[in-house]
């Protein structure tokens, strides 16, 4: 899935409108200096899960709070999505989408829902618009084979890609909340509207967002958060990529800040 040619990149950044050198010297942000280095972030503080309940009957959200918050580890809370049983988009997926990526990294990506193409493989941003994203992380380093995590804020695909209904979505975000818990991440990126608006609670549209530092409350910590126009939306409407791009240079700014051990 990744695209590592350097010329598709350089396609990338000048259709995003970095078409000028800024100094003499070029800077390589794929050398491992600038990279994010891939050590063990400094961890959550421990929220110990509560023991589970039994489920109540037809108390999807609920039930599904008590799923996610029982999850001590990420592979107990993927084993809670896979079996929980309260999520009508789920009983017509093909597969759960839990994650893609490296567990310790320090950004997070956080996109929509699965496409047909991520149902249908089990994992998330593998479509078209997975093939953008590729690019334009690894425009600023980021790569999620070594150095970032992607997940959704769905973990079913809703039929016809339609945006998830309120209730859809409530019933995936207890679990959603206790992924974030689990990796820590020191910076969340929202990919598109529906992010912005089930994590950040923004309703007044992506355009007015996007581009703003805004702080996501992790047990005692502000974690740093920006949204930014999802990748499919910039498949339809190429023009909006520079400001992606200025989105993610305010990203790789931000990271260089938060240099250092993680
Ligand atoms: N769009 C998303 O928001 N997520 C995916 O996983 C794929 C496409």
């Amino acid at each position: 899935m990744q695209d590592k040619d350097p010329l598709v990149t350089l396609a990338w950044l000048v259709e995003a409108g970095a078409d000028e050198a800024i100094q003499e010297t070029p800077v390589n942000r794929l050398k491992l200096k600038d990279a994010p280095p891939q050590v063990a972030p400094m961890r959550a503080p421990t929220i110990a899960p509560p023991s589970q309940a039994a489920p109540v009957p037809g108390d999807h959200i609920g039930n599904a709070m008590a799923a996610a918050a029982a999850a001590a580890d990420l592979a107990q809370l993927k084993a809670a999505l896979e079996s929980f049983d309260g999520s009508a988009l789920k009983r017509m997926a093909t597969n759960t989408v839990f994650a893609d990526g490296v567990a310790q990294s320090r950004v997070m990506l956080i996109g929509e829902a699965p496409g047909r193409d991520e149902d249908r493989i089990g994992k998330p941003f593998v479509g078209r618009a997975g093939q953008l994203l590729d690019k334009m992380l690894i425009s600023i380093g980021l790569d999620r084979a070594r150095n970032c995590y992607i997940t959704n804020v769905m973990n079913w695909r809703p039929p016809e890609n339609r945006d998830p209904a309120p209730e859809e979505a409530a019933i995936c975000l207890p679990f959603l909340r206790r992924h974030i818990e689990l990796i820590y991440p020191k910076i969340i990126v929202l990919l598109g509207a529906v992010a912005a608006r089930h994590v950040m609670g923004i309703t007044d549209g992506i355009m007015k967002a996007r581009g703003r530092w805004m702080e996501y409350r992790v047990g005692e910590q502000m974690v740093p958060v920006l949204a930014t126009l999802h990748p499919a939306y910039l498949l339809r409407q190429p023009a909006h990529k520079k400001l992606a791009w200025r989105d993610l240079q305010a990203v790789a700014r931000k990271l260089e800040e938060l240099g250092g051990p993680g």
